[in-house]
């Protein structure tokens, strides 16, 4: 990570957390946005700030505050509400705030000998000076895949999504494990959630994904050979999908919706 810098500007954006949720406007640009001197928030309660970078030339901090303090602007919201309303780069750097609040409530004491940890200030880290031990936030690789057949799209529907009304059919993803090339944790995945084996593995794109901390890394592949064997801790189903007839996908703004897309543009 490079070292953090200020904008020159005066005015900033302000992500402001308290118990898991973050101070958005309903109107405008949904973030806070504005000079200190000219924003309403409670004296000193932005003593406490953090930069964690910038965006569109402006500061962006990172401000904490304890049970939703009324902050005289916009209400308390979920980071997942934000996807797709705001701009990518600026829901980018909302998952990045969440991030790194969560590494400092994580990480106050030294995973090695146990003494208290201290801030270092020219970088987003975490130094035990009693054993030399450094931290950083830490980041969870992790791989999603389109797999195509001739014309077909293969489609899951996860565990996760059985509660839904309206149940979303998506891409297989999974985490890469320590010692893992990508590629070698597409094959492993895929086999493991479907029992099938896949060629021409090629990668497409990255997504920050920051619930809590993922890196959702993207593909595509191709079908090589084997019969659908869903692994039921995980999938529901999963089915060969006619890129003229799909079931409901994931959203714009989602890796996922990406990926179905390139597939369907291969297929043609
Ligand atoms: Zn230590």
């Amino acid at each position: 990570m490079s070292e953090l810098k200020t904008a020159l500007h005066d005015s900033a954006w302000w992500f402001v957390l308290s118990e898991g949720k973050l101070v958005a406007l309903d109107k405008g640009e949904l973030i806070p946005f504005g000079c200190i001197e000219e924003l309403p928030f409670p004296d000193h309660v932005t003593d406490n700030k953090r930069l964690l970078g910038t965006y569109n030339s402006y500061s962006c901090y990172l401000v904490e505050v304890d049970n939703h303090l009324d902050m005289g602007l916009g209400e308390y919201v979920s980071l997942r509400s934000l996807l797709g309303k705001v701009q990518d780069l600026l829901f980018e750097m909302a998952g990045r705030a969440f991030q790194v609040a969560l590494f400092y409530k994580t990480h106050r004491f030294c995973g090695q000998c146990g003494n208290p940890m201290q801030e270092i200030d020219w970088e987003v880290a975490m130094k035990c000076y009693h054993c030399q031990h450094r931290a950083y936030p830490r980041v969870s690789p992790c791989i999603i895949v389109a797999i195509r057949k001739q014309k077909k799209i293969l489609l899951a529907l996860h565990n996760r999504h059985q509660k839904n009304n309206y149940p979303v059919y998506t891409t297989l993803a999974g985490f890469t494990e320590a010692g893992e090339t990508l590629e070698a944790c597409v094959e492993r995945e895929v086999f493991e959630e479907v029992g099938l084996k896949v060629k021409n593995i090629q990668y497409v794109t990255s997504q920050p994904w920051p619930f809590p901390h993922s890196l959702m890394m993207g593909f595509t592949a191709d079908y090589a050979s084997g019969e659908i064997k869903i692994q039921p801790d995980e999938l529901i189903e999963a089915n060969w999908y006619d890129i003229d007839d799909l079931p409901l996908v994931p959203k714009h703004g989602t890796i996922a919706r990406k990926l179905i897309e390139k597939t369907i543009k291969r297929c043609r």
